[in-house]
């Protein structure tokens, strides 16, 4: 389980090696993606709060990075965090996650972004439910949700 020093260290020292990397140019990246989730994933975009697909969903299955195809989350970590974006406790695998400060917005933030192709995800907070503390703020542009069988949503 990851505490919020955990995610300190990553940020500060050194991320968790990826199991594999995806790399693309933006002419790539744009040529795959919507123009909302190149936003998202590539340019550190902030979807709006509520009107996202997966803030209010609560449906059984993982959560993939929309980028690279990658397991971020599961929705056992899912929560109700009244924030207007989709909430977990805890990524899916530690090696999953990688971590950034991000001094923008004149707000000092750890970034979260996909360890394999780097893609921008969202924010975690150290504001989370027990035990762990944690609150992955993610973007809905940035996931794919996969029922068991497969199927996307
Ligand atoms: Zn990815």
């Amino acid at each position: 389980m990851l505490r919020w020093l955990d995610v300190l260290t990553f940020a500060k020292y050194s991320n968790p090696e990826p199991p594999r990397r995806v790399e693309k140019t933006a002419a790539e990246w744009a040529a795959e993606l919507t123009p909302a989730q190149f936003r998202v994933l590539r340019e550190q975009a902030t979807e709006p709060p509520y009107r996202n697909a997966y803030c209010r969903s609560y449906e059984p299955g993982r959560y993939e990075c929309v980028g690279c195809r990658s397991l971020l989350f599961d929705s056992a970590t899912k929560y109700h965090a009244i924030s207007g974006w989709p909430s977990f406790t805890q990524p899916a695998a530690k090696s999953a996650i990688r971590y950034h400060f991000d001094d923008s917005h004149n707000m000092q933030r750890v970034e979260v972004r996909c360890n394999v192709c780097g893609g921008h995800l969202g924010h975690v907070f150290p504001d989370g439910p027990a035990p762990a503390g944690l609150r992955y703020c993610i973007n809905s542009e940035s996931l794919v949700r996969v029922e068991e069988n497969g199927i996307l949503f």
